[in-house]
């Protein structure tokens, strides 16, 4: 059997997805396939009032069920019910995500489709473990801290994994007890709307979950600036985190948890092994073309052993096999639109100009669709745009140090600190330098999430506030409320 696909003859869901049914609405912005650039269908964009329809959905749907108040192994078993139905459509799901991202069918099947089945299961069973707190207070009272869910969460996700990224929102909220109203983005959303529709065939109440389609500057502002939806919670550009906090300052307080963008250090000591290093520093950068949050896309390299570590991970860069997503043997991604690979070439372009020496790429593939060569950029300076900025592509700098304090200067980001990676064999060096790097999660001799779903996600600085995965996303769902007794 093979996964490779036609995409001309995928079906495509039309409209928005409101209490458990489609809405029709227009597609008023072109969508195009990064594999091919083909215009392949448009996006339809929900203003205030299909917004609105969708909040009064998702309000209703919670009083109606009572998912809330449920004895919470129920909503335990829907969720599970959802993981088992992902797991047996992830065909049908991995073509609806790979005709429209940058996604491989392969690895939307082995990996972001797994995983997001993995993760609903994960949180489902948080439903009936984690609970309220009977705290010591003086003899004569009874003090407690009870949670209980925001209602209305208001989610909004990025197209460089349109699954997983909407399984971090939904599973977390919906077993907490809260239904959702969720923007996918604008260049991939259908993968998000079939994910829901399953939830509703697997008996979530309708409503519980509503998709609604469009851009950030109308959709997505309609949704930050709703007054019935009681938390936000965001993963895309740290630009759009910050026009979030702004709108959602001007319409009412309340919590958002916001995963954002990243420029994440892997910092390699002259202990390091060097097959390991380059296998997983190149793994890093090239996993879907560089287009993750937590692209390990600075390399900061041991004086004494850099040309060593930089050929290997340029002989790892030779070897990438781009082709479409929906071809079963494609391994290196599309980037995800046109103007996102001219970005990326003048911020390469720029650099080099400036003095940078371009060892590896630079430029884009001689082929179909937005394809951009592994790069690799050396002799660069710290106030490069190429370090400085977020590119989005599959691009790396290398910078080069003698001494360990020097590392930490140069691995230690004016704006961001979503992750970074450290490859020492000296365990005293591995576990100094962790606590002294400013970012969310650290890697050692490794780089990329495992499936340990218990480690939570979220970045230092302008990378972010609170978490997704782990514990800490289940409760960012929940708020607490203290109660004292007096008896
Ligand atoms: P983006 O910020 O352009 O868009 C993300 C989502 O926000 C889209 O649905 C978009 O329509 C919406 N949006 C944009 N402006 C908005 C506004 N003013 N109000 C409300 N919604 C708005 O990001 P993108 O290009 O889709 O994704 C790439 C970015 O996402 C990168 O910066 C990447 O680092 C970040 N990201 C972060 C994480 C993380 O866990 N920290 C994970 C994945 C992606």
């Amino acid at each position: 059997m093979t996964l490779s696909f036609n995409p001309d003859t995928v079906a495509l869901p039309q409209g928005h997805f409101i209490d458990g049914a489609f809405i029709p609405a227009k597609g008023r912005l072109p969508m195009h396939r990064p594999s091919d650039g083909l215009a392949y269908a448009d996006c339809p964009v929900a203003g205030e009032d299909i917004v609105d329809q969708a909040v009064v959905s998702a309000k209703r749907a919670l009083k109606d069920s009572g998912w809330s108040g449920l004895r919470p192994r129920e909503r335990t078993r829907v969720l599970h019910r959802w993981a088992d139905l992902i797991e047996e459509e992830a065909e049908a799901l991995g073509r609806l995500e790979a005709v429209a991202s940058t996604r491989p069918i392969a690895h939307l099947i082995e990996g972001d489709i797994a995983v997001t089945a993995e993760q609903i299961r994960f949180f489902a069973e948080f439903a009936d473990k984690e609970g309220s707190d009977v705290v010591p207070t003086g003899e004569g009272s009874l003090g407690m801290i009870m949670t209980e869910p925001y209602g209305v969460v208001g989610a909004i996700t990025p197209w460089n994994f349109p699954l997983s990224m909407a399984g971090w929102k939904l599973g977390p909220a919906l077993a907490a007890g809260n239904a959702v109203v969720l923007k996918p983005s604008e260049m991939t959303p259908f993968s998000t709307i079939f994910l829901a529709e399953l939830a509703i065939r697997a008996g979530l109440p309708a409503g519980l979950i509503n998709i609604v389609l469009g851009d950030g500057s109308t959709t997505g502002k309609a949704i930050t600036g709703h007054p019935d939806i009681g938390k936000i919670s965001f993963t895309g550009s740290t630009g759009a985190g910050v026009a979030i906090m702004e709108n959602v300052a001007r319409n009412g307080i309340k919590p958002m948890t916001l995963e954002l963008g990243g420029k994440s250090p892997q910092i390699v000591f002259a202990d390091a092994d060097i097959a390991l290093t380059a296998e997983a520093v190149a793994r890093g950068i090239l996993s879907n073309a560089g287009q993750a949050c937590v692209a390990g896309s600075r390399l900061i390299v041991a004086e004494a052993i850099a040309e060593q570590v930089v050929q290997a991970i340029a002989a790892h860069m030779r070897d990438v096999h781009p082709g479409s997503t929906w071809d079963e043997a494609t391994q290196y991604s599309p980037i995800i639109s046109e103007r996102q690979i001219g970005r990326i070439d003048s911020i390469v372009n720029a650099a080099v100009d400036a003095g940078a020496e371009c060892l590896h790429g630079g430029r884009r593939l001689d082929r179909e669709g937005y394809f951009y060569a592994p790069t690799l950029l050396a002799n660069i300076s710290q106030a490069s745009p190429a370090i400085t900025e977020e590119i989005f592509g599959p691009v790396l700098t290398v910078q080069t140090f003698v001494e360990e304090e020097e590392a930490l200067t140069l691995g230690d980001h004016p704006t961001y600190g979503l992750a970074a990676g450290v490859f020492t064999r000296d365990i005293s060096r591995a576990i100094r330098v962790t606590r002294l790097l400013q970012a969310g999660t650290i890697w050692v001799n490794r780089y990329g999430r495992s499936r340990d779903h218990i480690l939570p996600t979220g970045g230092y600085k302008s990378s972010g506030i609170g978490k997704d995965l782990g514990r800490d996303a289940y409760l960012a769902n929940r708020k607490s409320k203290s109660v004292l007794i007096d008896l």
